[in-house]
């Protein structure tokens, strides 16, 4: 039985005040929540206040991004291990604004995801076609490569069970255009397919979260699709009653 999830991606958003008041005002939130997992993943400079402050919460905490190596001369890196200590996770590995502004190859994200679970953390393995390769017809082939590359280094049977992949498709982060929830859900077949191929039963383990304009509204367009385990949430996720609002209602849709 895969756990449904809903996280949120801060991006460069929200200082460290910001973050504190998020999460203030989403405790006072009415969040039923039942037995959804609902993640933030903030700034990193908040990663430490905010981990103390959620001690009292149900929500956990995600990084949105780490480097491979535990420590040494990496100037203006992050390491898992510092992630870890302060209580963070999962981290978000190869989401597209990554790969697209600061250069992360499909050969990196498999470097952090391998790294991730070697230290104790979940990657989430963000996989999406841009709008060139979607009109091209090559949505499946990209997000084949993305995919096999990202979870090439990964041996451990207990670490298969545990990876969340997000299927984002680059057109429709932050545009306001989400992809229709039966292209999202065929897409993240074929995510359980290749992984199936590659590790058989185990892939019916692997949670596939879809991302990219979800909101409140929309959310369990996608989540009431049965290979569909909740979303990666950036612009929506920003103020607390919509937050609220997305796990509720993924909590409902799933309870019936
Ligand atoms: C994201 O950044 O992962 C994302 C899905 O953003 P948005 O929800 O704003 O499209």
């Amino acid at each position: 039985m895969r756990q449904p999830m809903v996280i949120a991606n801060w991006k460069m958003n929200m200082t460290l005040s910001d973050s504190e008041e998020f999460v203030r005002r989403f405790t006072a939130e009415d969040v039923g929540g039942g037995g959804v997992e609902m993640v933030i993943c903030p700034s990193f400079i908040a990663l430490s206040a905010l981990s103390l402050l959620l001690k009292e919460t149900s929500l956990l905490l995600g990084a949105q991004n780490m480097y491979w190596e535990k420590a040494g001369a990496f100037t203006g890196e992050i390491s898992p291990l510092m992630l870890r200590e302060i209580g963070v996770r999962y981290v978000i590995t190869g989401h597209s604004e990554r790969r697209t502004y600061f250069g992360e190859t499909d050969e990196d994200v498999g470097k952090k995801a391998e790294t991730a679970f070697a230290m104790g953390l979940v990657p989430v393995i963000c996989v999406g076609e841009n709008g060139e390769e979607r009109r091209a017809g090559k949505t499946k082939e990209v997000i084949g490569r993305q995919l096999l590359t990202a979870v090439q280094a990964l041996h451990e049977e207990a670490d298969w069970r545990r990876l969340i992949v997000a299927y984002e498709p680059v057109w429709a982060i932050g545009t306001g255009v989400p992809a229709r929830a039966e292209d999202a859900a065929v897409v993240a077949a074929c995510i359980r397919s290749l992984l199936h191929e590659k590790w058989g039963e185990v892939a019916a383990a692997v949670r596939i979260l879809y991302g990219g304009s979800v909101n409140p509204d929309n959310i369990t367009e996608f989540t009431a699709r049965p290979g569909i385990d909740g979303a990666l949430v950036g612009n929506s996720s920003l103020k607390p009653a919509s937050f609220a609002a997305m796990v509720n209602a993924v909590s409902a849709e799933r309870r019936g």
